[in-house]
């Protein structure tokens, strides 16, 4: 497929490459919404890359935020003060497999070469509308390929986050790994420990809510042996497991990493999640195989009761064949009844004029009473609790 004539730049976008062009500063569109516009899926952040070095961004425009100075990335706010990315032209003279130390004053040419896979090193000028693909990327995009810019060794070196970030693309445009790319990042494995749990997190988190099926995302993280590293929870698998299942689920990156893990906090807590995350991965591990009966009312007032805020968590893991539990459950919401000491007809102050001494027994009568009404919520009146207390 040959290049389109022309893109559709967003107006702000344009704006800003233009002012840059006027100050004599060369600059283009880059990256991810050039990979696909090209697609043709939608894409939000449109990058511009340019010559003019980020002192010189920050002076030609109003109002600049600094969100990645140190790679030479500064945000430009438009009149609706949406931030759009502008990034000096750079090559990294020297990495570590994590960080980079990063040179400007480059061209446009080295600019794209320090870039990770062919279908993201694409460049198009928003004004000439000229195009530069010095790896090739335009047809590895009609192969459905996903190839390291360079040695894919050398390249994974320089950053292994390119390993994890390999998987994500390949799952979510369901692109082959190019086989040379592919046998170097499950070479390279090994690098990944040397990464950060926040990006590790991050692109994990970005894979379950980009990818067409999670299940081909899981598959390859285990593959390379990713998940040997950073996930040990998910097991060795056999790749067959409830994939169709994992596919179902909500696109919520916690539940589904609660979903895959036999132990689900310790996965959170790995990758640095929030308070939380980590609770809703603990409840989950906690009751995952505690579901009440489905024709028992009590049963499931006193799940919902003890599950809180996570009942609805357990609910979406739960088999499309369950769905008996989910009416079953829906109904007994649907009455609204009392599920909690809030809920209770009775405060403390009401249990302790009837003659329960201040203290730790007036918190074990409200928990008694809280018993006998989730056993039957007609019971939930002033009168019938203060005649049990
Ligand atoms: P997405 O749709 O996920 O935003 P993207 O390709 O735009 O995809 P970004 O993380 O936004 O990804 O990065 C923008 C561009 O910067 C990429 O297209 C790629 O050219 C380059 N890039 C980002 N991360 C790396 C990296 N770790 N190594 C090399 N190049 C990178
Ligand atoms: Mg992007």
């Amino acid at each position: 497929m040959p290049f389109p004539s022309t893109l559709p730049i967003p107006s702000e976008v344009l704006k800003i490459a233009k002012k840059l062009e006027d100050a004599g500063f060369e600059t283009w569109c880059v990256g991810g919404a050039i990979r696909d516009n090209l697609l043709g899926v939608p894409n939000h952040d449109f990058d511009l890359t340019t010559a003019a070095p980020p002192p010189t961004v920050q002076k030609l425009f109003k109002r600049t935020v600094p969100v990645g100075i140190e790679h030479g990335t500064v945000a430009v706010l438009d009149a609706n003060s949406q931030p759009h990315e502008v990034t000096t032209f750079r090559k990294d003279i020297h990495t570590d497999g994590r960080h980079a130390v990063v040179e400007f004053g480059v061209s446009i040419m080295d600019d794209l070469a320090r870039r990770d896979f062919t279908i993201n090193a694409i460049a198009y000028h928003p004004i000439r509308h000229e195009w530069r693909d010095p790896f090739q990327g335009e047809q590895d995009l009609s192969k459905k390929l996903i190839r390291s810019v360079g040695d894919p060794n050398w390249r994974f070196q320089e950053d292994y986050l390119r390993i994890l970030r390999a998987l994500r693309f390949s799952a979510r445009f369901e692109f082959r790994i190019h086989a040379r790319t592919l046998e170097a990042a499950k070479a390279n494995a090994q690098g990944l420990s040397q990464l950060s749990a926040e990006r590790v997190r991050d692109e994990w988190f970005k894979g379950i809510l980009t990818a067409k099926k999670v299940s081909k995302l899981v598959a390859l993280w285990r593959d390379v042996g990713a998940t040997r590293i950073w996930l040990p929870e998910l097991g060795t698998g056999s790749g067959g497991e409830g994939q169709a299942a994992v596919d179902k689920l909500p696109r919520d990156p916690v539940l589904v990493s609660a979903y895959l893990a036999k132990d689900a906090a310790s996965l959170l807590i790995r990758l640095k999640c929030s308070n939380k995350d980590i609770d809703r991965g603990r409840a989950i591990g906690r009751w995952r195989d505690k579901y009440p009966d489905a024709t028992d009312p009590v049963a499931i007032r006193h799940w919902l009761a003890t599950t809180g805020e996570h009942a609805d968590d357990l609910l979406a893991l739960l088999p499309a064949a369950n769905a008996p539990l989910q009416k079953a459950v829906a109904a007994v919401r649907a009455k609204n009844p009392p599920l909690s000491l809030k809920d209770l007809a009775v405060k403390g102050a009401d249990v302790i004029a009837a003659g329960v001494r201040p203290g730790p027994d007036v918190g074990d009568a409200l928990a008694r009473l809280l018993e006998e009404v989730l056993e039957d919520p007609s019971r939930n009146t002033k009168e019938y609790l203060l005649s049990r207390v």
